[in-house]
C-alpha cells in the first residue's frame, strides 16, 4: 500500500488523499474535497488529473463539509462509478450541501451528478468503531471525531485480520474538547483511535493553545448574552452571519439557553433563521441527535452524536431514559421548524430545561423585508458567514447604518471577504470611522461607505468546531486503562498552513519525548511534488 497527498497540504481546504496497492489492485480516495481557497496554492484539479476517475474503486468520506466532499460529483462526471462510504448522517447532510453547491455555475457539476452518487452508508446495526469490510482483506473503521454530526476519523486496515494486518488512521477534522468538557454546543466528544501503523492528522489550529476561558462554553454564551442584552435595551438587531452546518445550530442552541435562563428579560426577543440551507439540514441533525447505539462489549447504550454537555447544562441525567427523551425534545424544539412548536414543554431538568421554548422564526412567516430594520429587538442568524452571499449580503447594507444594531462574525472568514474587511473595524469607534474613505461592495451592486457604518461591529469567538494543539496532541497520545497509548508511531500532518503544521509537529515531538516514545513526523509537501509514501 502507498499513499499520495493530493489536497489540504499546507492549506486547510480541499482534502483528498489517494491510496493505492498495485499488487492487490486497490486504488481509492479518503475524502474528495473542494478547494475553497483558490489561487493560493496549486490544486490537483488545476491541470490534468493524476488518475483516471474510472480506475478509482471507492471514496471513503470523513464528513459533509464541502472542503472534504465537494469534488465527489465531479469525480462521477468524469467517469468514477464506485461507491462513497460514510456514516448515514454524513450521506444525508452531504446531499443537501452538494445540491446547494451544484447551483453555483462555476462549480463544474449539476444536480444530476449529485443525484448520481452511489452512497454506501455504514450499516446502522454495526456500532461506530467496528471494522467494516469493503473489499477482501480491506476494512474501514470509523471513530466519532466530535466535529459535526456524522463526522468520523477513518482507519483503513488491510491484510487478513491478525498481527500482520496493517493500518492507517485519518483524523478527518477533529472537534474541540474531551469526554467531560466538549467544546461544541451539541456534539459528543471525539474518540481516540485504536493504535495504527500510521496516522494522518489535521492541523487547522495546530499552533493554537486555547486558555481555559476560551474553552469554556459559558464564557462564549456570556459574550452572546451581552450582545442580546444591548439590542434588547436599544430595540435594535443583532446580525450573526454563520456557517450553515454546525455554527448556525450551535448559535441557535445558545440563544435558546440565554432566553430560557431569563425569560422575563428576553421573552420578547425575536430569533430569525434566515439561512435556507441550515433550515434544510437541521431536521437531519435533530434526528441524528436522537440516535443511540450499543457501544463496547459491556452492552452500554450511548447516544451516538448528542454530547454530555447538553445534559450537564440542562440538569438532566444522560443515563436516564426519560431525561434522554427530554434532551432530544429540546434539540428538536431548537432545530426543527414545525415540529418544534408542537412539542409539549419539558417538565424535567433544571429551570433552563423547563423554560425552554422554540424561538426560531422565519422571515417569510413574519413578512420581514431585508431592506428595512426589523421592528423590536431581533437576532438574525443567516448565511453566508463571509457576508458575501445569501441573506447576509442583503441584511448587512440595511443594518450597518443604524447605531442600534450589532453585526458580529461567528468564526473564520476568508481574507478579503466582506466580513473580514468589516471586522477590521471592530476596534474603530464610529467617530474614527468617519475618517475612513473605504467602502464595502456586494455583487448586487449595493455598496456602503465605512464612514456611514453606525452599527457596532464585534466578534463572537469560542464557537470553533476544531481541536486546538492540546486536543490534537491528546488525539495522538492518550491514556487508556492507566497506560500511555500512541495512535501511531508515524504521523503525517495534513490540513493546516505551514506555521500551524510546524508548531504541531514540535508539540507532538515534545510530547513523544516526555513519554519516551518514538515518533516520526512527516509534513508532506503540496500536490505538485508527486511523492508517494510507502505504508508497508
Ligand atoms: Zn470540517
Amino acid at each position: 500500500m502507498k499513499m499520495r497527498f493530493l489536497g489540504a497540504v499546507g492549506v486547510v481546504t480541499g482534502s483528498c488523499t489517494w491510496l493505492r496497492d498495485e499488487a492487490r489492485g486497490w486504488s481509492f480516495l479518503i475524502d474528495c474535497g473542494l478547494n475553497l481557497d483558490t489561487g493560493r496554492v496549486p490544486h490537483w484539479t488545476d491541470g490534468e488529473w493524476p488518475f483516471e476517475p474510472s480506475s478509482i474503486q471507492f471514496v471513503a468520506l470523513t464528513h459533509a463539509h464541502l472542503d472534504h466532499c465537494g469534488l465527489i460529483p465531479l469525480l462521477y462526471k468524469r467517469g468514477f462509478k464506485g461507491p462513497v462510504y460514510c456514516t448515514k448522517e454524513t450521506q444525508q447532510i452531504a446531499m443537501k450541501i452538494l445540491e446547494e453547491a451544484a447551483r453555483q455555475s462555476e462549480i463544474g457539476y449539476t444536480a444530476k451528478e449529485v443525484a448520481s452518487i452511489v452512497w454506501k452508508p455504514f450499516r446502522d446495526d454495526l456500532p461506530l468503531g467496528q471494522p467494516r469490510p469493503v473489499e477482501t482483506d480491506l476494512f474501514l473503521r470509523a471513530y466519532r471525531s466530535g466535529h459535526i454530526v456524522g463526522a468520523v476519523s477513518l482507519a483503513v486496515l488491510w491484510g487478513a485480520p491478525g498481527p500482520e494486518q496493517r493500518s492507517i488512521v485519518f483524523s478527518g477534522d477533529i472537534g474541540p474538547g474531551c469526554e467531560d468538557n466538549e467544546g461544541t454546543s451539541l456534539i459528543r466528544h471525539p474518540w481516540r483511535p485504536l493504535p495504527a501503523n500510521f496516522a494522518v492528522l489535521e492541523s487547522t489550529y495546530g499552533n493554537v493553545v486555547r486558555s481555559d476561558e476560551q474553552r469554556d462554553s459559558a464564557a462564549r454564551r456570556a459574550t452572546l448574552e451581552g450582545f442580546v442584552e444591548r439590542v434588547v435595551a436599544q430595540g435594535g438587531s443583532l446580525l450573526l452571519p454563520a456557517f450553515a452546518l454546525g455554527r448556525v445550530q450551535d448559535v441557535l442552541f445558545d440563544l435558546h439557553v440565554i432566553v430560557a435562563k431569563n425569560p422575563e428579560r428576553f421573552g420578547q426577543l425575536k430569533v430569525l433563521l434566515d439561512a435556507p440551507l441550515a433550515s434544510r439540514i437541521q431536521p437531519i441533525i435533530a434526528e441524528a441527535l436522537s440516535v443511540s447505539e450499543v457501544t463496547g462489549k459491556n452492552g452500554k447504550v450511548r447516544l451516538r452524536w448528542l454530547g454530555k454537555q447538553v445534559f450537564r447544562l440542562l440538569g438532566l441525567d444522560d443515563k436516564d431514559p426519560d431525561d434522554i427523551d427530554a434532551a432530544i425534545a429540546i434539540c428538536s424544539q431548537t432545530l426543527i421548524e414545525k415540529l418544534g412548536a408542537e412539542l409539549p414543554p419539558v417538565t424535567r431538568g433544571n429551570d433552563i430545561a423547563r423554560n425552554w421554548r422554540p424561538l426560531m422564526q422565519f422571515p417569510k412567516d413574519l413578512g420581514v423585508n431585508r431592506d428595512s430594520q426589523p421592528k423590536g429587538p431581533t437576532v438574525i442568524v443567516c448565511g453566508s458567514a463571509d457576508g458575501e452571499n445569501g441573506a447576509a449580503a442583503q441584511w448587512l447594507p440595511t443594518l450597518l447604518v443604524d447605531g442600534r444594531n450589532i453585526v458580529a462574525s461567528t468564526g473564520y472568514t476568508p481574507g478579503g471577504s466582506v466580513m473580514t474587511r468589516l471586522m477590521a473595524l471592530a476596534a474603530t469607534p464610529p467617530h474614527e470611522r468617519k475618517r475612513h474613505t473605504g467602502s464595502l461592495e456586494w455583487k448586487s451592486g449595493k455598496t456602503i461607505r465605512f464612514r456611514d457604518i453606525a452599527a457596532d461591529v464585534a466578534r463572537l469567538t469560542g464557537y470553533s468546531a476544531h481541536a486546538d494543539q492540546r486536543d490534537l496532541v491528546s488525539w495522538m497520545f492518550y491514556q487508556h486503562l492507566g497506560s500511555n497509548v500512541s495512535s501511531a508511531p508515524m504521523v503525517f500532518i495534513q490540513h493546516g498552513e505551514d506555521p500551524q503544521r510546524r508548531q504541531l509537529a514540535d508539540a507532538l515531538q515534545k510530547r513523544a519525548a516526555e513519554l519516551d516514545q518514538e515518533l516520526t513526523v512527516v509534513q508532506p509537501q503540496p500536490c505538485s511534488s508527486e511523492t508517494w509514501y510507502s505504508l508497508e
